[in-house]
């Protein structure tokens, strides 16, 4: 637009309302088009997607960043992935390639609407695969995509995601919070109101307005036990969706945040001595939300008590720092189920006790979890085993 400013009126007279050149009129002398004229631009999709950050690579542990960049097109295209053609991006820059085979692939399965740039602009959630055209060791999704058998299907899981997070400064303290020194103790700040207990809602509130927007399943939000610290959820949704717009979702906290002037973190313990952030997940399937589900809810229990090891060593990194038995958390070496029990791995709400069936909430998975290792493993456990 820039050079449009500079041109005379009669100079612009002469080009289209977007400042192309204007097709020659019909029997015009020699006038001269730019061949290849580049196409009008109308539409910027963020293709995002998850890394290899952290942890140990391809066995399950690692723990994933979001990535993103931005495709531009000369048409809207909707909503629907398969509008949307594969990318590709260097994999050595995310831990996921080596330097002289690096590129990786992106293919997009999931598409909003991107509540920032607006419309018709999009947010497209991909997932990876390697040169081979296989799905990428780090491709989560794919290995859910593996347990969704026609037994697991038939019980149409549900899935209630609870994000907990810390807004920090860019010092790192936690948001709000003395740059020497800390606040008053925890007590006040769950679910507060007041400026002497709340930090950082102007976000909150931005966050879920465009996760409203964007048309993800955002359940709710609150103030955690930690000032500083929030929770948003997730659901009830089915396996891939909930992975698809927690994901989502974490981009939209993420991204934000930089107009805020806020880091979030997902690190299941920012500061000793105060809550942790987890990411506790409530299930459900079919037969646990009809009456009488009770029976099916205490049978889950039972063989999740079996697969406790296998389940904490992908719920997330340095989740040993926040599972310690102390802060409503159960000890992460130890299986233990209640009602209504902040202090256990699973816990049976008390309005589920109530009417007898409904679903269970795993307290175990930390907030860096990857949500679509949860889905996986839960349903692997529960139904597939
Ligand atoms: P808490 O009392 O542990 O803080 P929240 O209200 O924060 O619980 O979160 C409960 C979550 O459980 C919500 O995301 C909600 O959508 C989800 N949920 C409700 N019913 C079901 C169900 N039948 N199956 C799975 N998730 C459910
Ligand atoms: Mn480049
Ligand atoms: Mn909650
Ligand atoms: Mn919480
Ligand atoms: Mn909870």
């Amino acid at each position: 637009m820039a050079t449009m400013m500079m041109m005379k009126p009669a100079q612009l007279a002469q080009r289209g309302a977007f400042g192309r050149a204007a097709a020659p009129a019909a029997g015009g002398r020699g006038l001269s088009v730019r061949a290849n004229a580049a196409p009008k631009l109308v539409q910027k999709a963020e293709y995002i997607w998850t890394d290899g950050q952290e942890g140990e690579p391809h066995k399950g542990l690692l723990f994933n960043e979001l990535r993103s960049k931005t495709k531009t097109f000369a048409k809207e295209n909707g909503l629907d992935a398969s509008e949307y053609p594969d990318w590709s991006y260097d994999g050595s820059s995310t831990n996921q390639a080596e330097g002289d085979n690096s590129d990786c692939i992106i293919r997009p399965v999931r598409v909003v609407p991107d509540p920032i740039r607006g419309a018709p602009h999009v947010l497209v959630m991909c997932e990876v695969f390697g040169p081979d055209g296989q799905p990428h060791p780090s491709n989560t999704r794919a290995k859910l995509r593996e347990q969704l058998t026609p037994k697991a299907l038939e019980q149409d899981c549900w899935f209630g995601f609870e994000q907990e997070y810390t807004m920090l400064a860019r010092s790192g303290r936690p948001y709000g919070w003395p740059e020497n020194g800390f606040p008053a103790p925890q007590g006040p700040y769950y679910c507060a109101v007041g400026s002497e207990s709340v930090y950082g809602r102007p976000l909150v509130e931005a966050h879920l307005e465009a996760c409203m927007a964007a048309g993800i399943n955002i359940s709710g939000c609150n103030a955690e036990v930690m000032p500083g610290q929030w929770e948003f959820q997730v659901g009830p949704s089915g396996p891939l969706d909930v992975g698809d717009e927690v994901h989502l979702a974490r981009y939209l906290l993420h991204r934000l945040g930089e107009d805020f002037g806020i880091v979030v973190t997902f690190e299941p313990k920012p500061m000793v001595d105060w809550n942790g952030a987890g990411a506790h997940t409530n299930f459900s399937t079919k037969d646990m939300r009809q009456p009488g589900g009770m029976d099916a809810i205490l049978a889950s229990i039972e063989k999740l008590s079996k697969t406790h090891v296998e389940h904490i060593s992908q719920y997330g990194l340095n989740n040993d720092q926040r599972l310690t038995g102390k802060f409503e958390t159960s000890d992460i070496d130890t299986f233990k189920f209640g009602i209504a029990d902040r202090g256990s791995s699973i816990r049976i709400p008390l309005p589920v006790q109530l009417k007898g069936y409904g679903y269970l909430e795993d307290r175990r998975p930390s907030a860096n979890v990857d949500p679509y290792n949860v889905a996986r493993l839960l349903i692997k456990s529960t139904i597939n085993m």
